[in-house]
């Protein structure tokens, strides 16, 4: 069975594009679900939730274009008002009057309308996919998290969110804005005089056929452009997280040199978009089509078909295509990035992880006794899964815990006590076998239901910038201040807390306040005391603290494990000795399982584990 990311065919990305089954952890209910199936239609489905702001975007880019062409046409007019008599000024403040009337119409009403329509879209897209993406990592098995870069994974949800905003703003609002300047000349033109719709044509169709080569020569580069940056920042975060390494083994240099390497691989792909934008042809294009559309007119201004007038609104009119033909250089380049990204995000959307939620699973208060039947697993590191002898993790683990025990699993690094407690709350899924908890497998539990009565308390205690309280209570938000110093009590953290200078007040991270592992640790101990779990499983909990604290900390272990399961992996002799069952590992696999007078006499593995333990 596969268990983790559902890898393409040809394996050239680790993810699918289909949504259709989308599995995930939880998912927070919404009433709007956007179409999933490629980048383009996702786009489309996030902004057709803001029609009325694209028909404002449409009738504002639309009215813009159109008075914008009245301006040459007004001009022309002026010049026959003149031209058939110079003293006819009413004629010709008319003529005036209604200019400065269309531009003021098309610069305070028409083109704020589009501008400001556009760029409530991109905002709010850009809210949109922020909260989508969040709302799907959060609900990604860990497989899926231990197989992605947190740099790469931070580009996309800061840097490729971000360009969605921009492709609609400025991206689509000037390819929409200037799309009706490329069809103006043409409607106006041929009211002058039908042959005049000649040199717009030409060019209209020149202009589509080099536009779509330009953005088929800009997609692979703007999707270059957006993996580099995703790189660049895995290498950011590496060194940033790394930093105490590598001082530590003084690689500063070389570290710089390979970030260094990774900022050149960015702006080279910069550069190669710069590159295709520069050799827009357009431009050039637009020159010719400028001096062709004026010998055109003067022709026929020459056979006596069109008057002075005329000639001066065509020319006028044909300068038009400027605005389209300058703006599509980076306005595409924009929209091509922002599918670019939007591909990125949808990836990570789409990625499929099996773990699934099970709303209508066991629901039940825990008892808490917990059976391992010839569990087998093996972590997915993106190679052939599960081969018998390379890459198996656990194989054929199997024993019995019943509900109020507590059980000291020992063995040495590496021989999967960690895997095991993971296990238990689902972090990860079996591959063979099954777990128990209160005789239901557990992937039959609602997963919520499983994992708010199951605490993990692991050696490396993540704690977030947020108060000393709040971090006590995070799997607990409805507690109480005495909830919470109860519970720092028990957890013999209060007095330490109370050193700091504002108490439970005290944000973590904040003007240096940093916290000692024993600290940390004692704060865990007091997160799993206010949320009470019915299991209760402390891997190495105890082995940042010193011997100073030890016996408080045991005394705080013995209180929290009262009424509970209890699982301690840990190597202090004082903790195993008193556990009532003890699960020795090694390699994989159990080695014994007893309790420790009966381990000592039957059990070499044991007895060899307890006198290292001992020395
Ligand atoms: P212990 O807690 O006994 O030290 P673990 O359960 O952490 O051992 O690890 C058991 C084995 O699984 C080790 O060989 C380790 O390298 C491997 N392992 C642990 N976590 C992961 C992971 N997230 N991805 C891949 N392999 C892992
Ligand atoms: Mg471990």
């Amino acid at each position: 069975m596969r268990r983790t990311l559902i890898l393409d065919e040809n394996r050239v990305s680790p993810y699918t594009n289909l949504s259709m089954s989308m599995h995930s952890e939880f998912d927070i209910d919404r009433d709007w679900q956007p179409d999933r199936r490629g980048p383009v239609r996702w786009i489309l489905s996030h902004a057709s939730r803001y029609k009325l702001w694209m028909v404002g975007m449409l009738v504002g880019a639309l009215g813009n274009a159109a008075l914008a062409a009245a301006l040459p046409v007004l001009t022309g007019r002026a010049f026959d008002v003149v031209s058939a008599r110079p003293s006819d000024l009413a004629g010709l403040a008319q003529v005036a009057g209604l200019i400065v009337l269309s531009q003021l119409v098309r610069g305070l009403a028409l083109q704020m309308m589009r501008n400001l329509c556009s760029e409530t879209i991109g905002q709010r897209m850009e809210r949109d996919v922020r909260d989508e993406l969040y709302i799907s990592l959060a609900g990604k098995s860990m497989s899926f998290h231990d197989s992605q870069s947190t740099g790469d994974l931070m580009a996309r949800a800061t840097n490729d969110v971000r360009e969605i905003n921009m492709m609609f703003n400025p991206g689509v609002n000037l390819v929409v804005g200037s799309a009706n300047f490329l069809l103006m000349p043409i409607f106006i033109a041929p009211t002058i005089h039908l042959h005049l719709i000649l040199t717009p044509l030409v060019y209209l169709g020149a202009y589509f056929f080099l536009v779509r080569s330009y953005l088929s020569e800009l997609r692979p580069v703007a999707e270059d452009v957006r993996r580099m940056f995703g790189w660049m920042n895995t290498r950011l975060v590496e060194a940033i997280e790394g930093v105490e390494t590598v001082k530590g083994a003084a690689q500063e240099e070389r570290e710089v040199e390979r970030f260094v390497g990774a900022v050149a691989g960015w702006r080279d792909a910069y550069l190669t978009q710069a590159d295709v934008e520069a050799r827009f042809i357009p431009l050039l294009l637009l020159g010719l089509l400028q001096a062709a559309g004026f010998a055109h007119s003067l022709l026929l201004f020459r056979s006596g078909a069109i008057g002075v007038g005329d000639v001066i609104s065509f020319n006028g009119l044909l300068l038009l295509f400027g605005f389209p033909t300058f703006a599509a250089q980076f306005a595409y380049s924009r929209v091509s990035s922002g599918i670019a990204s939007a591909r990125r995000i949808l990836e990570l959307i789409n990625a499929r992880t099996e773990l699934g939620q099970n709303e209508a699973g066991y629901d039940a208060p825990m008892e808490g006794a917990v059976v391992f039947q010839d569990v087998t697993f093996c972590y997915d590191t993106g190679e052939e899964t599960c081969q018998p002898d390379a890459g198996v993790t656990l194989e054929q683990i199997s024993f019995r815990v019943e509900s109020g025990q507590t059980v000291a699993v020992v063995g040495q690094t590496g021989s999967g006590k960690s895997t095991i407690a993971k296990l238990i709350n689902r972090t990860y899924d079996v591959d063979g076998g099954g777990v128990l908890v209160d005789g239901v497998d557990v992937r039959d539990w609602n997963l919520e239901a499983l994992r708010r009565q199951i605490s993990i308390i692991e050696q490396d205690i993540f704690l977030f910038s947020r108060t000393v309280a709040e971090n006590i209570g995070f799997g607990c938000p409805e507690a109480t201040r005495e909830q919470i110093e109860a519970a720092a009590r028990a957890a013999q953290a209060h007095e330490f807390i109370l050193g700091f200078k504002e108490g439970y007040e005290t944000v973590i991270g904040e003007r240096g306040v940093t916290l000692s592992g024993g600290q940390r640790q004692r704060l865990a101990l007091a997160r799993a005391f206010l949320t009470q779990p019915a299991i209760l499983i402390l891997d190495d909990a105890t082995s940042a603290i010193d011997s100073e604290t030890e016996d408080r900390i045991q005394r705080a272990i013995e209180r929290v494990s009262q009424g509970r399961t209890t699982f301690l992996i840990t190597h202090r002799l004082s903790q195993i000795r008193w556990a009532d069952l003890i699960i020795v590992m090694r390699q994989g696999r159990v080695a014994a399982v007893g309790a420790h007078e009966e381990l000592l006499e039957t059990s070499p593995a044991y007895r060899n584990i307890f006198t290292r333990y001992e020395r």
